[in-house]
Order: structure tokens, then sequence, then C-alpha cells
């Protein structure tokens, strides 16, 4: 196998790094105080270090490594494509083939009739793109005036100007000027934290309808859309109560309003189905996909109409005044289009629907009995656990994070790369997990957890906050 040689020490790298580059999502200060961990090669379901140390990548990058690191044919792929055509435009009366049957098959993959793709290089951008096309589909036939975008609380869209405001992070909202006019937020459908005493399906039905109560609030001539990931992932892998997306559906159908499925993470077999939307029984207008269509291995993203709103930008819209220099860029999509053969010709997200997915979940589900752990949640190939200083209060630790962190750095010590968002764990695995694999990494999550909960009693974390 040939390397590109790392001739550099990590000490070397890392000061060149803590020099030059700014990082995203980081506090560049605590960062280079430690140094960041370089990751130089992977394999699989694994990924080495430049201290040639392995690591069990329990997050697929972030969310997005489905078919697996080192899948040699997908180098070739873009190789191939490099020679006979590196770059061209989808702008002014050009296509080339690549993208044409990249959104063929995207439109035979999607449910029902989302037949016709916009597409991008991230999901920030597929996002971004889906608040113009919304609004020129509402002005297009005559109601310029439905133009808010229903969001939620905690839910991540990206992190461009629009993304980000549709996106309902309080951090991020409190940076930068955001969010932009015209989005708005309802409560997210979290029973953990936020059900209280009612049962999941009592408290699913109560935060839908919270979309009800904000489409009268807003006037139904002034709402153009309500959008939403199936699963929440980056706010902690949040699975909505049973009771929720029929709801959702009921809402959006009796309003007229359209309803957008970010797929980003739960698109290309991540639940156990092809998309979130199968799993959940969701019929949306658009979809936003992004991360699994290329499993990462290139940046493409896309945004999918259903007929319904095709149709208007195929005979009412005019001309749609917007797009990206890499829209539908040829490698990318010869990559995505390779990366698609592969799950489906070797059965990837069967496996994980019938094999792996329930394999996963029982052995997850079983670390409800660890002391530390108030919820073992899991679906597909992704999961959280929500840790907790009092089991049957459901409670928060008086220190918010600590113990997230603390966690998070033993799972690293120990070869396991499990991300925190506050006090949950969260996993999001290479859909090609082995089930050997996959006991390795419960074996390594076991052993952290033990350490965690060693060192939270140590440091006095074991205290019950209030919500
Ligand atoms: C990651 C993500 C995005 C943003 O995608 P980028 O490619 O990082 O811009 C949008 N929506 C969801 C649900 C995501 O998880």
């Amino acid at each position: 196998m040939d390397h590109i040689t790392n001739h550099r020490s990590t000490a070397e790298l890392q000061a060149a790094d803590a020099a030059h580059h700014l990082h995203p999502f980081s506090d560049t200060a605590a960062l280079n105080a430690k140094g960041a961990r370089v990751i130089t090669r992977a394999n699989g379901v694994m990924l080495h270090d430049s201290d040639g140390i392995e690591i069990l990548d329990a997050m697929a990058g972030l969310w997005c490594v489905n078919i697996g690191y080192g899948r040699h044919e997908l180098a070739d792929v873009a190789a191939r494509q490099m020679r006979e055509l590196p770059y061209y435009n989808t702008f002014f009366g050009t296509s080339h083939p690549q993208v044409i049957k990249l959104a063929e098959k995207v439109a035979q993959l999607t449910p029902g009739d989302l037949n016709r793709t916009f597409f991008a290089s991230s999901g920030s951008e597929a996002n971004d793109t889906n608040i113009r096309l919304v609004r020129h589909y509402w002005a297009s036939l005559g109601k310029p005036s439905k133009t808010v975008i229903i969001s939620r609380k905690n839910a991540y869209h990206g992190s461009a100007m629009g993304s980000a405001s549709l996106g309902g992070m309080a951090a991020m909202h409190a940076q930068g000027g955001l969010p932009i006019p015209d989005i708005t937020h309802i409560d997210q459908p979290f029973w953990y934290t936020e059900g209280g005493d009612m049962s999941p399906d009592e408290f699913g039905l109560k935060a839908a309808q919270a979309l009800e109560a904000e489409i009268e609030r807003l006037g139904v001539d002034n709402v153009a859309a309500f959008i939403a990931e199936p699963v929440q992932g980056a706010g902690g892998v949040i699975i909505p109560p049973a009771t929720y997306w029929p709801e959702i559906q009921r809402i959006c159908d009796a309003h007229e309003i359209l309803l957008i499925a970010d797929e980003v993470i739960c698109g290309f077999g991540r639940t156990g189905n092809w998309f979130g939307s199968e799993t959940y029984n969701i019929r949306p207008d658009i979809i936003t996909i992004a991360k699994g269509l290329s499993s990462g291995y290139q940046p493409i993203a896309g945004s999918v109409l259903s007929e319904k709103v095709a149709t208007v930008f195929a005979e009412n819209a005019g001309e749609f005044a917007h797009g990206y220099t890499y829209s539908g860029h040829p490698v990318a999509a010869a990559v995505a289009l390779e990366n698609i053969r592969i799950l489906e010709e070797e059965n990837v997200v069967e496996t994980v629907r019938d094999d792996t997915g329930p394999y996963l979940g029982k052995l997850w589900g079983q670390l409800i009995d660890h002391p530390l752990i108030g919820e073992a949640r899991h679906i597909g190939m992704m999961g959280a656990l929500e840790m907790t200083p009092d089991k049957s209060a459901r409670a928060p630790f008086a220190e918010p994070g600590k113990v997230g962190q603390i966690c998070r750095d033993h799972c690293f010590a120990n070869g396991l790369i499990m991300r925190n968002t506050g006090d949950k764990m969260v996993i999001s695995p290479p859909l090609v997990i082995t089930r050997s694999e996959i006991d390795m990494l419960i074996e390594r999550a076991v052993k952290s957890l033990d350490q965690t909960l060693a060192d939270a009693k140590a440091q006095g974390l074991m205290v019950a906050g209030t919500r």
C-alpha cells in the first residue's frame, strides 16, 4: 500500500497546527494548550494517529463515513473522473453525465415522488438553498407573504448564516447576528429532559402540537415551511416518541405547510432504512442530503424536491437566481455514485436494519444498568447515553458538561471516539461495523464509563442540579 508519508513528529505537527490553523467549533486557547490529536490514516472503522495508535471511530468522522474508511474503489473513480472531466458547471444551459446519473439515482432511492435534486457541496449550503427555495416557491404561487420557516430548539441544520438560523443552537445564535429574519423555533421532542411526568407518547403529541400553535400564532398566510431532522443528530441523538411524526405530518397537511426533512445524518442508511423518512413514515416535500451521500469521501449535498415543489419550479418560477460553483461537481458526483453502488451491492443498509443495528441496540440498551446512565437509547446505527447523578429523577449534574468531557477524554485514551454533547455520550459508527467491532466498542465504552464514574465521585461531581 502506498502511503502519503508524514516525516514530521507529532510535536512539530501540533505546533504548526496551533500557529496557523483555526479549528471549527473549538476554543482555540484550550485546544492549543493541549495540542490537536493528528489523524494520519484510516481503514474500515479504525483511525490511526501520528503516534501510530489505533482508535475505533464510533462517530464515522462527523456522522458521515457510512461505508467506512479505505475503500479504494472511490479513489479510483475520483482519479478517473479527474482525468476525464475534472470540473464543469451546471449553470447556463449545460450538464454532464455524472450529475445526470446521480440525480437519477437519488430520485430512484428516495421515497415517494422526491424526484429532482438541486446540488450543493455541504449540508449547510443545501439548507440555505431550502430557505430561498421554499420562499420562492410560495412567491411563485402568488403568496409572497408565506416566508416564515418554523424549526426547533436544539436542531442542527448547518453553520452558514441561513442554515445556522434554521438550527436552534443557542450558542451559535449568540455569535454573528443570528437568526436571520422570519425563522422561529418550537420546543424539541426530547422526552428525557422535557417530558416530566408525561408518558413518552403523551409528550410526543404535545411537542408536535406546538407546531400547530406556532402556525396559528404566526398566521398560516405567513408560514412557508417546517424543517426538522427525523432524529436530531448533533443535538444528542434525540429519538422522537412514536406519536410525534404522525402528528407533525397531520399538521403540515392540514395547514398546507411545506415539510422539509433534514436527512443529512439520517439519509443513506443511518436509521436502518435508506432514509429516516421511511423509518418514521414521513412524507416530506423536500429533503436535505449530504454526509452519507458520499460517505464523506467528497463534499457533496443536495435538496431533493417532491413533484409538487418541482412542478412549480418547472412551470411557474422563472429563473431561480441561486447556485454554487460546485453544484453537482463531477468528481464528487462520481464518488457519490460509487458510494451508493457499494451500499446497494453489499446490502449495507439491510445489514444495519436486520443484523448489526439490532445487535448494537441489545448491547447498548444493557448500558442502562451502569450506575452513571439514566437512559440508553438507540435507532439503527446511532445511539446516546444520558449520564446522570440520579437515575430515578433523570437529574442533570449540578455542574453540566464536566462529566461529559471527562468521559470523552477517557474514551479517547481507551481507543474509542465517542462524542459528548454536554453530559450525553453519542455514537454513530460506520454502517459497515461488524459484530466483533461492536463488542470492542461496548467494551471500551464500559471501561471509559467506569473510569468516568470513579473520577466524578473523586471530584465531587455526582451532585444533582435542576433543569
Ligand atoms: C452536519 C449537518 C448539517 C450541515 O452539513 P455540513 O456539510 O456540515 O454543512 C445539516 N444538517 C444536519 C442534520 C447535519 O447533521
